[in-house]
């Protein structure tokens, strides 16, 4: 007789969370990530204890269908992509059908979901992976998820987890820039009962950027904005006396996913070039447009590294249009260079 069987869901679900959820964080993405794709205009965002007892997101989304609240459960169910074509024309942030199977295989909980606004949805309660409750209720339209007691069944990750402090700071990292990806919804974020963030959802990205750096940096930014055949940008840019002592105020957006880039950020620091002081970097939030097909989605579970088909392009067209912005405010001429 063979050796090799085929785990159970429960088990590769587990496995599978070992990935997807690395920390409270990840979860918020996760369910940030869905409220978005379901289109909601308010995601309201309630964190006790660093994410460890509670991460809750609630949206005003299309919301999910009774019969279909536990399939969203499941391993590799989406409603986002059907066939392999899909995988190359993704518009949606999420596509994998990993994020809730795995988020309930570590922890406790409960969604209510509804799509109508009947006044009525569906309850779901889900432990380790076990679903406990399935029941009418009521409920307004869009989704309301509850995480409890994170990695309560995982000792050795939960005691991998850094301070509160640590925690609610990659939340709040994470959160900002989602806002600043989409200024068009309306945010807030609480922590242990206190405000974090709250963004207007006014569409207007420099409210957002204010919301989060403050109205004083705000006032200094600069716009940019640039078009060619494969790609479209806009955004703003710190003027070069505005500089910071690391890279963390350099937000990327492609496609409405907030990403992490080598190659932009690089086009960045070209553009500006001479113009900063050694070791200081911009302040930057840009959101890049392309169709779909020019860039790989499906490098990391996170979603955070993807791959351009056109990289050169597309570090030649960033690094021009910031030139150009920075270019038409160089009226006063800056100390020469400092390098
Ligand atoms: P994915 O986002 O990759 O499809 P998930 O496990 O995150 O996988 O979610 C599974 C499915 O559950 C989604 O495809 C979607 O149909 C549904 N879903 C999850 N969260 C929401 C939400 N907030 N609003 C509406 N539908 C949702
Ligand atoms: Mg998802």
């Amino acid at each position: 007789m063979g050796k090799i069987h085929v785990l159970d869901e429960q088990l590769a679900n587990q496995i599978a969370a070992g990935e997807v959820v690395e920390r409270p964080s990840s979860v918020v993405k996760e369910l940030v990530e869905n409220a978005v794709d379901a289109g909601s205009s308010t995601i309201d965002i309630v964190i006790e204890e660093g994410g460890l007892t509670l991460i809750r997101v609630t949206d005003n989304g299309s919301g999910i269908d009774g019969d279909d609240i536990e399939m969203a459960f499941f391993r590799h169910a989406t409603s986002k992509i059907s066939s392999g074509k899909d995988l190359f024309r993704i518009a949606s942030l999420g596509f994998r059908g990993e994020a809730l199977p795995s988020i309930a295989a570590v922890a406790r909980v409960t969604c209510i979901s509804s799509p109508e606004t009947s006044g009525l949805g569906r309850k779901l309660v889900i432990e380790g992976g076990a679903i406990r409750v399935n029941e009418e209720t009521s409920a307004p339209q869009g989704t309301d998820i509850a995480v409890r007691e994170l990695f309560y069944n995982t000792p050795a990750r939960l005691k991998y987890m850094k301070t509160i402090q640590t925690e609610i700071g990659h939340i709040a990292d994470y959160v900002n820039r989602l806002a600043l990806a989409h200024p068009g919804i309306a945010i807030t974020l609480k922590h242990n009962g206190g405000l974090l963030l709250r963004t207007l959802g006014s569409g207007d990205r420099l409210q957002t950027f204010a919301a989060i750096y403050g109205t004083t940096s705000a006032k200094t930014m600069l716009p940019v904005e640039g078009e060619v055949p494969d790609y479209d940008l806009r955004g703003y840019i710190s003027k070069p006396e505005q500089t910071r002592a690391n890279r963390n105020g350099i937000t990327l957006v492609v496609n409405g996913r907030y990403i992490r880039s080598f190659v932009i950020n690089q086009a960045i620091m070209q553009a500006y070039h001479t113009l900063l002081p050694i070791n200081r970097f911009p302040m930057v939030v840009l959101e890049i447009g392309m169709h779909p097909s020019l860039l790989d989605v499906n490098v990391h579970p996170s979603k955070m590294e993807v791959r351009f088909s056109k990289e050169v392009e597309l570090r030649e067209f960033i690094e021009k249009s910031i030139s150009d912005a920075l270019g038409k405010q160089r009226h006063i001429p800056g100390p020469a260079s400092s390098e």
